[in-house]
């Protein structure tokens, strides 16, 4: 595994839109596994844990990274509900928060923090609905407002970038532009992370730049 830990997202033409993962654990183990939009799974009617066991297997390039490893457990799978649109997430004595609400980024299948954050701002507004002794829909309905105040413009820019890697010769233009250019090397590995960061892949400057950069 890599030296410094680091997680790898391996972005595979047959997984699009989708990606291959190993994330490293202590005591030498990591967590590897694949995702993919439902809607690409039933059209091209693709076994996806059978599709993960035969990259490990037959891809070169991954498979003498797994040489010696021994599967640790059963492969399990489970559907991811992305934010890809909004929802309506309260009404009259409830609040729905993290994949009940549907808050998985749409582009980089994270839901722990916006599970964590919608945790955060439920808690609040149940605070206050306590005191005021109001569970109505009405009263309620902030939460839905100041959650997606938080995470929309974010959500929506993950949900264009799925699009974006649905055009594969875009996307191998970027990254052959990046194995020879460090700062664009820097710029992708951080898109991941970084909100601002990401907001160039949606402006078609970014490409016209990269044509002219070597
Ligand atoms: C294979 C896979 C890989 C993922 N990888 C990542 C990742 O790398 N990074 C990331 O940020 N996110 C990842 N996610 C998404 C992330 O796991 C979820 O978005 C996140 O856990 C949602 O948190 P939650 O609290 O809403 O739901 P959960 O974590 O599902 O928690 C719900 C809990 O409620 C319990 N429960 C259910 N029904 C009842 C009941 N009737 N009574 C009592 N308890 C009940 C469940 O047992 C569970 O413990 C991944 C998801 C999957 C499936």
């Amino acid at each position: 595994m890599n030296k410094e830990g680091y997680i790898e997202l391996i972005l595979k033409k047959n997984y699009q839109p989708g990606y291959f993962w190993i994330f490293p654990l202590p005591d030498g183990k990591a967590n590897v596994g694949a995702g993919m939009l439902t809607k690409e799974i039933s059209k091209r009617r693709v076994d996806l844990k059978k599709m993960l066991m035969d990259t490990i297997e037959n891809e070169p390039e991954i498979s003498r990274r797994f040489e010696g490893a021994i599967l640790q457990d059963k492969i399990q799978g489970w559907g991811l509900p992305l934010g890809s649109k909004k929802r309506k997430l309260s009404g009259d004595n409830f609040i729905l928060c993290g994949d009940a609400a549907s808050l998985i980024d749409p582009f980089t299948g994270e839901g722990i923090a916006p599970a964590m954050l919608s945790g955060k701002i439920a808690a609040n507004i149940v605070k206050k609905a306590i005191e005021k002794n109001d569970f109505s829909a009405t009263f309620l309905n902030q939460y839905d407002n100041e959650l997606y105040k938080k995470t929309w413009g974010e959500t929506r820019l993950s949900y264009m970038l799925q699009k974006l890697t649905q055009w594969p010769w875009l996307f191998n233009f970027v990254v052959g532009k990046a194995s020879r250019n460090k700062e664009l090397q820097k710029t992708i590995t951080s898109m991941f992370a970084d909100v601002d960061i990401r907001k160039q892949f949606t402006n078609p400057m970014f490409y016209l730049r990269l044509l002219f950069k070597g």
